[in-house]
């Protein structure tokens, strides 16, 4: 999710509450769950419409059919919400772990605010763990001045991440405010004592959730793998314009959703309605959200 941001910020910023496409701003909030030995808390960064316009959802279904799921589920017809939120790992000695950043400052991002209300500040991170380069998951990596918003953090994302968004220009100024805190990974690694990095390309070719484990608890963080908790999970094959290559980003759409099924673990999703805490259940042809919290 990127591309839409630029063209869409003025207009949803200045209708916020309504159904216009682009980041809606949120109230800051903090909601920790209890995980083995961790503590994790998801911060409330954002909201996002996607317009059901045929060049987001579903573009080899139709906007009828991405409304017809939508409706199913009780939602309106016209848009695909989103939820735009950041996991905060602690428990881990000497660290404080970020994934992901939410789409910054600049663009209405409420994780500082919510990092404070989880009684964080920002020079207290030690690690920000990159899903992918998109600006919902880099925004928040540089404050409202373009220089590092955790200045004591390492910035860790795979390698092909890295690479690929140096290429992009879109990414130039981040990548130049970040260059010296970047460390990038080998696909898999261990990243942390509990937390380990799990490829899943095809959203970007440098995706990557991550594993989190505690004891006996287990999540998986599957970043962009599914965007929205109806469309994407009733209907996974259904194309997305926020994949950069199609055809993978389904394939891994549909062979990380049905393991998930299978082993009905929980999973973080930072797109699925806050605090995107929940399991993939199989249902009919396709997949349901079930809630932690429900
Ligand atoms: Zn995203």
């Amino acid at each position: 999710m990127r591309k839409a941001f630029p063209a869409f910020a003025a207009l949803a910023l200045a209708t916020a509450g309504h159904a216009a496409p682009g980041p809606v701003p949120v109230q800051p909030e903090a909601r920790t769950i209890p995980f083995g030995a961790l503590r994790l808390t998801t911060l409330r960064d954002a909201d996002f419409n996607a317009a059901n316009d045929g060049k987001t959802f579903g573009i080899d279904a139709s906007p009828n059919a991405v409304a017809r799921v939508l409706m199913e589920a009780g939602l309106p017809g016209d848009s695909v919400p989103l939820s735009v939120d950041v996991l905060l790992v602690r428990g881990i000695t000497g660290r404080i772990v970020l994934i992901d950043t939410g789409l910054g400052p600049k663009m209405g991002g409420k994780l500082l605010a919510s990092l404070a209300a989880a009684g964080v500040l920002p020079a207290q991170v030690t690690d920000v763990l990159i899903t992918h380069s998109h600006g919902d998951h880099v925004g928040g990596v540089v404050g409202s001045n373009g220089r590092p918003a955790f200045p004591n953090a390492v910035v860790r994302m795979s390698r092909q991440e890295w690479a690929w968004m140096q290429g992009q220009a879109g990414s130039r100024a981040i990548v130049n405010a970040i260059r010296g805190q970047v460390r990038p990974f080998e696909p898999g690694a261990t990243l942390l004592p509990g937390i380990q990095a799990v490829p899943i390309v095809g959203h970007t070719p440098g995706h990557s959730g991550y594993r989190i484990s505690s004891g006996r608890a287990h999540l998986l963080d599957i970043g962009d793998t599914a965007h929205s908790a109806v469309v994407s999970l009733a209907e996974p094959e259904w194309g997305i314009a926020f994949d950069t290559d199609k055809k993978l980003g389904k394939a891994m759409r549909r062979t990380v959703l049905a393991r998930l099924a299978q082993t009905h673990e929980l999973v973080y999703a930072p797109h699925f309605p806050f605090p995107g805490t929940g399991r993939i259940v199989a249902n009919g042809g396709g997949y349901k959200w079930q809630p932690a919290d429900k």
